[in-house]
């Protein structure tokens, strides 16, 4: 239902759970975040109210960058294993989404057969197909493209990489989500509103794009591969 993500220099614990309350007017029906710091990435997640998540997340974790979810289930139903990020069974990547995959019971069979999962998302898939395309020995942007043209459907998505902490990846297809820039930071969700407390200045996101977000750059690439670029505007909404 939402995301949000942060990449800078603050503790993005807060600002996440900050976000995901904001969010909260559009009604889900659990939450979670992952966060990464040096070879590190973790998942808090809780079927249930933001406040509760809260409480779940290790205030003793230190961590610049993550993401953050609200999910309305479309596939699987509310529960914690079912609440976004996933994580690949392999440890290495964590993933936000929304929308619906609509291939998603092909992708499984004609890619991830072997595979168990662990939750009855549509969304376990993607990051699962991701991490195969890396373990085949393509790069995380590579692999993440490659994803992208195999999914039939709408999505939002912010992808995490342990080994690579200064980049979150992000992509959309017929689901809102924009980028946001700040001085020394930079952030992505679904609605200006969960992020203007730290920044109204927004650059729009087209379909098929492909993003890597890092604290202090954001480089698009179209369908092609060519690096785009895309002025900023100022979001004149009131907090
Ligand atoms: N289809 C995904 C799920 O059921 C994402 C739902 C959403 O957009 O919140 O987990």
């Amino acid at each position: 239902c939402g995301i949000v993500g942060y990449i800078g220099e603050a503790d993005v614990k807060e600002i996440l759970l900050k976000g995901l309350e904001k969010l909260e007017y559009r009604g889900y029906d659990s939450a979670g975040i992952s966060v990464r710091n040096d070879g590190e990435l973790k998942i808090f997640k809780e079927a249930g109210r933001i406040r509760d998540l809260r409480d779940k997340v290790d205030s003793g974790f230190h961590a610049t960058t993550g993401i953050g979810h609200t999910r309305w289930a479309t596939h699987g139903e509310p529960s914690v294993a079912n609440a976004h990020p996933h994580q690949s069974a392999d440890g290495r990547f964590t993933l936000v989404h929304n929308g619906v995959i609509e291939n998603y019971e092909q992708i499984r069979k004609e890619h991830l057969s072997e595979m168990e999962f662990v939750s009855s998302t549509d969304t376990e898939i993607i990051v699962e197909l991701i991490a195969k395309f890396s373990r085949d020995g393509l790069t995380t942007e590579e692999a993440f493209k490659e994803a992208l043209d195999v999914l039939h459907g709408s999505y939002a998505l912010g992808l995490l990489d342990r080994e690579d902490k200064d980049v979150i990846f992000v992509a959309k297809n017929k689901s809102p989500l924009l980028l946001g820039k700040g001085d020394g930071f930079n952030v992505i969700t679904s609605d200006a509103m969960a992020m203007l407390h730290l920044t109204n200045e927004f650059v729009e996101l087209m379909d098929g794009e492909v993003v890597m977000l890092k604290k202090d750059g954001i480089t698009i690439r179209d369908k092609a591969g060519n690096t785009v670029e895309r002025d900023s505007y100022i979001a004149e909404i009131d907090e």
